[in-house]
């Protein structure tokens, strides 16, 4: 249930881990798997993992922490870096960096700010950035799943076209949004074909160790750290990771962002699939996951963990340990 690898202590980082595990029990229950896209509905719902990654290399882990899970809007994270890769700041003309405080898939606020999305994380945002990508990439989906694959160190990491599927199948509200950006000039690719990409990028699977390993170049100024004997890959430029992970404090957890960095204090990326990851710049990554969400869309137990682990002083002991 628990498991632990490092070079570093990790007793006290296991044991909060454990307690935690503990604690989320009785929580079971008092959100609701996503039903939107009937697919996930399908998954069940009583799951909880906790992943770990210290920047020296130590991962601890505990519960469902290596089932892969449907990442969702987790993905968005991944595709605003690689399109921050691609095009620089000319992506900063076609989407905003400003909380929208509104629900992850509206539409409301595209008419008054004419078809340019608040931010990369909600949808109107993030189907502009696959849009974006999709012009540069002649097959995005395996350009993404590359990069994913790279930063897991798992060649078989895939999306799951069940999944991919469902999605299209019902994704009318992301096809308005899509067309209605398309009607103010903010729209470039046929929406059909951006979102058979951006479908395919979010039923990707990761479990929590791969997603707070994936995610390590964030804690990191930019580095992915190496592993097994591998040299480190600088993936992005540190000012620039720097600037991701202010975006995902203030844009991270849709219209939850304020509560989340009230309550939590961490950059963080959620998404529908149950899974939250957090960035503690300098220290490490945290990736957790549970089906149940509450009404913003949230996972349940897996924000209520996070919270814990900053209040059971995990920072502290990662400066005092390190
Ligand atoms: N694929 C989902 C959608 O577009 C992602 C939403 C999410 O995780 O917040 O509705």
């Amino acid at each position: 249930m628990l498991s632990a690898q490092g070079s570093m202590s990790t007793r006290t980082l296991e044991a909060t881990l454990a307690q935690i595990h503990a604690e989320v029990q009785p929580l079971f229950g008092r959100g609701k798997v996503a039903d939107y896209i009937p697919a996930l509905a399908q998954v069940p719902s009583q799951q909880f993992g906790m992943a770990v990654a210290l920047v020296d290399g130590t991962t601890c882990s505990v519960g469902d922490a290596h089932v892969p899970f449907s990442l969702q809007s987790i993905t968005k994270l991944f595709a605003f870096v690689m399109a921050l890769k691609t095009v620089g700041d000319a992506l900063w003309l076609r989407v905003g960096r400003e909380p929208s405080g509104a629900a992850f898939n509206s539409m409301v606020q595209l008419e008054t700010e004419h078809g340019i999305p608040r931010n990369p994380f909600i949808n109107a945002g993030a189907l502009v950035v696959t849009d974006i990508l999709t012009t540069r990439y002649a097959h995005l989906d395996y350009a993404l799943l590359g990069a994913l694959r790279r930063l897991t160190d798992d060649p078989d990491l895939t999306w799951n076209m069940r999944i991919a599927k469902s999605e299209r199948e019902n994704a009318h509200r992301n096809m308005a949004l899509a067309y209605f950006m398309k009607s103010y000039g903010n729209f470039v690719n046929p929406p059909e074909l951006v979102l058979d990409n951006y479908c395919r990028q979010c039923a990707t699977e990761m479990s929590c160790a791969q997603l707070a390993q994936a995610t390590m170049f964030l804690a990191n100024d930019g580095l992915d750290i190496g592993r097994n004997g591998a040299p480190g890959e600088q993936f992005l430029a540190a000012d620039e990771a720097r600037r991701v992970n202010a975006l995902m404090l203030t844009c991270g957890a849709y219209d939850a962002a304020g509560d989340f960095a009230y309550r939590i204090g961490l950059p963080v990326k959620t998404g529908v699939g149950g899974g939250i990851v957090a960035i503690a710049p300098g220290r490490g990554t945290v990736a957790v996951w549970s089906p149940e969400l509450d009404a913003k869309g949230n996972s349940v137990l897996g924000a209520f963990a996070l919270e814990r682990l900053v209040q059971l002083g995990w920072s502290a002991r990662l400066k005092s340990d390190a």
